[in-house]
């Protein structure tokens, strides 16, 4: 098999309303090197079957080009990936997607489901997210998004740090840490707590910046109290804290299960402000889905 050619920026557009260009443009960041390989066992022999079938010659699985990608999760042409991932860097509502690509809400809402997956997949703490200590592990049964999000109270709602590192931001999990710990810390040791509809963050912590947590309504945020000096990351006017905190706002509604997609996708947008994002998230959702065992 030939070794496709990757369109530059210029040329996204021109892949938009054409699903052959499309599919060649997303098969050639799903085999890199040209050459389809096995998702399982990453053999490089296989053979092609009926219809779209390959079979590794190795351990004789049977797939198809996107199995086990992010892309295989919601029933999109390739055009109308591409056409998404435009609408998603635009940061337009769901709403409107749907209105722009003729599709269901179900279907528009799975797919960025999919793309925020592959955000966070591509992140460097990755494995530390999708797991247990967050709950994102429900989401997935094997390689495909079909699972829904176990129920959260105070003493398993993650916590997460946000460090600075010069130009760049992480949002880490906090190991250890629950929405119990921080109410903790603010009854018993002063620790400022700042509450914001279901986001609750704090003052400076350790070589955190800010520590917060997206709650819901079995918290006790009565016993919160009111300060008059702005906690660190306000009174610096912290340029991702200012991008986020008006993001934030538009996610109403946003339940704790899903906080983490979200605070990576702003992540990733912060880091990526100077880069092009639709060829990033393309070949991100044509990435295999990791492992979690
Ligand atoms: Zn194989």
């Amino acid at each position: 098999m030939p070794i496709l050619d990757a369109p530059g920026t210029a040329d996204f557009e021109s892949l938009l309303h054409d699903d052959d260009k499309a599919r060649e443009y997303l098969l050639a960041r799903t085999w890199p090197l040209g050459d389809p390989f096995c998702p399982r066992c990453g053999h490089r022999k296989v053979y092609s079957l009926s219809g779209e079938r390959l079979r590794c010659a190795s351990c004789k699985y049977t797939f198809q080009p996107f199995s086990g990608r992010w892309i295989n999760n919601g029933a999109l042409t390739p055009s109308e990936w591409l056409r998404l991932i435009v609408l998603f860097v635009e940061e337009r509502s769901v709403h409107q997607m749907k209105e722009e690509l003729g599709l269901s809400y179900n279907t528009v809402y799975k797919a960025l489901t999919a793309i925020r997956f592959a955000i966070l997949a591509h992140a460097l703490d990755a494995r530390q997210l999708i797991s247990q200590a967050t709950g994102l592990d429900s989401y997935l049964k094997g390689n495909r998004l079909t699972g829904g999000p176990r129920e959260m109270r105070m003493d398993t709602i993650p916590v997460y740090g946000i460090l600075r590192r010069e130009e760049l931001v992480f949002v880490d999990l906090v190991p250890g840490f629950q929405a119990e710990t921080l109410f903790h810390f603010h009854m018993n040791f002063h620790l400022k707590l700042i509450r914001s509809g279901n986001l609750v963050y704090t003052d400076r912590y350790k070589e955190y910046d800010a520590l917060m947590f997206c709650g819901n309504d079995s918290l006790p945020y009565e016993i919160i109290r009111r300060y008059d000096e702005p906690p660190h990351i306000d009174a610096v006017r912290d340029e991702f804290w200012e991008y986020a905190q008006v993001r934030i706002k538009k996610f109403r509604g946003i339940s704790c299960q899903r906080f983490p997609l979200y605070m990576k996708e702003l992540e990733f947008r912060f880091n990526n402000r100077d880069k092009s994002l639709p060829e990033i998230l393309a070949a991100y959702l044509c990435a295999l889905v990791p492992s979690t065992d």
